[in-house]
């Protein structure tokens, strides 16, 4: 069936309620409508659940969408049924289902009502759920979140190796696509060689975010009083300090409410409800700061955070892309400040070496990279942006000013010193 720009902007506006497209999704939504192998990588927030959406809604057939999270596929189901006066135009596949709910979605499947099916890559090895999906027609296979195929991922889950070998029992010639916010090479390598889509089209987003500060300062025994200082010097503003300790957490915290700074602790050690408490008076901005550990920041879109302090810094570079990236959603200033000892790089090396050898070596590379972003002198940006793999012109770039190397580089700083001598 072909489609034009029209189609695609009228359907974008009837399901959606959006009059534009976002960066490069029109591209890559044309390209998953001409039946091609896709390879999208957007940093979070890019707008990549549309790439698959709108072009499911579009073509008959049930595309498969293969998600980690069941909180994750749940919010996009009742996001898609909002669109639509049709329930079953959206459907999760997993195994919470009971007899007659898995009758009803095999029978909307059937009818051709399905648009999106959400599976778990577990619930898509099922041999009863193959023999099933192959007899109906399947539009596309989105595979979200793709880097949990890689090893070199933050988040490897095995099962996502056998997507592969899955697809090809579906149907001949099925597209993939798959999607994810981490740019690293090793990565994506890694998702072209387990689903197979080397001769897919990539797009890729820009990772820069213009509009954020970064800094390193060196770790000392004065650490929680050059935090006080910044956090008053931005006082009012909301930010989050990440520990690697839910004890560290909680030391802070309180060294920061007795010095009159308000501040709540966030970890995944206190029970569901003084975490949704804590969040909520961050969110609801009853106080600035939530010192927490990486337990605190997933589906968290609190659009003005001005500042993210790392106490303690973190075991990639990707962590640390992700965590501060929560700062300045709103396009406004985000100061991205890490401390760094490396102390904390063997503590952290420590932490590995009771692991598999394989992992602890990815896990050693990594926080060599780490290493080598804190004792940079270059710009920090475009250290960053080149692991991801992108080109940065730190003179004319967008933020190309915005880190503390470029701001003040360490060769005119000695100069300074010896003039001062
Ligand atoms: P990602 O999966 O890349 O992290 P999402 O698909 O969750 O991003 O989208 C992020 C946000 O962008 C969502 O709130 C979504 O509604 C919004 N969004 C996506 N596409 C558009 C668009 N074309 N116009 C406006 N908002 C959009
Ligand atoms: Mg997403």
């Amino acid at each position: 069936k072909e489609f034009d720009n029209i189609d695609l902007h009228s359907s974008l506006k009837k399901f959606f309620g959006f009059s534009q497209f976002k960066g490069l999704q029109e591209e890559v939504i044309k390209n998953v409508l001409r039946q091609n192998n896709t390879f999208v990588i957007m940093p979070t927030g890019g707008g990549k659940s549309l790439c698959y959406q709108l072009p499911a809604l579009m073509q008959d057939g049930t595309a498969i969408i293969v998600s980690p999270l069941i909180a994750l596929m749940k919010n996009q189901v009742d996001a898609i049924r909002g669109v639509s006066s049709e329930i079953g135009i959206a459907h999760v596949l997993n195994s919470s289902l009971n007899k007659g709910e898995i009758k009803q979605v095999k029978q909307d499947i059937t009818n051709g009502i399905t648009k999106l099916l959400y599976v778990a890559p577990e619930s898509l090895t099922k041999e009863e759920n193959v023999e099933f999906l192959r007899s109906v027609k399947v539009s596309f296979v989105a595979v979200d979140e793709a880097h949990c195929i890689s090893e070199w991922g933050h988040d490897f889950r095995p099962e996502y190796r056998n997507l592969k070998s899955i697809v090809e029992r579906l149907g001949e010639n099925i597209p993939i696509i798959g999607l994810t916010a981490t740019a690293t090479p090793k990565v994506q390598e890694d998702i072209i060689k387990n689903l197979g889509i080397g001769g897919a089209k990539l797009f890729k987003a820009s990772f820069n975010r213009p509009n954020l500060f970064y800094e390193v300062r060196t770790k000392t025994e004065n650490i929680e009083a050059d935090i006080i200082r910044f956090v008053k010097q931005n006082s009012g503003k909301s930010g989050i300090i990440y520990c690697l300790s839910r004890k560290k957490v909680e030391e802070l915290a309180q060294v920061l409410q007795v010095n009159g700074v308000s501040a709540v602790p966030y970890h995944a050690g206190f029970d569901a409800k003084t975490r949704s408490k804590y969040q909520d008076m961050f969110l609801m901005e009853d106080v600035d700061v939530v010192v927490a550990t990486i337990a605190f920041g997933m589906g968290i879109d609190k659009p003005d955070v001005r500042f993210v302090i790392h106490h303690d810094i973190p075991k990639s570079i990707e962590s640390y892309y992700q965590e501060t990236g929560r700062a300045g959603r709103d396009g406004g200033e985000g100061h991205c400040l890490a401390y760094y000892s490396y102390k904390d790089i063997e503590k952290l090396e420590k932490f590995m070496s009771g692991k598999p050898v394989a992992e602890q070596e990815i896990g050693n590379a990594l926080l060599q990279e780490v290493v080598a972003y804190a004792e940079t002198s270059m710009s920090r940006r475009k250290f960053m942006l080149h692991y991801f793999g992108e080109e940065f012109d730190d003179v004319n770039g967008d933020g190309a000013e915005m880190d503390d190397n470029t701001r003040n580089p360490k060769e005119k700083e000695e100069a300074k010193d010896n003039v001062e001598k």
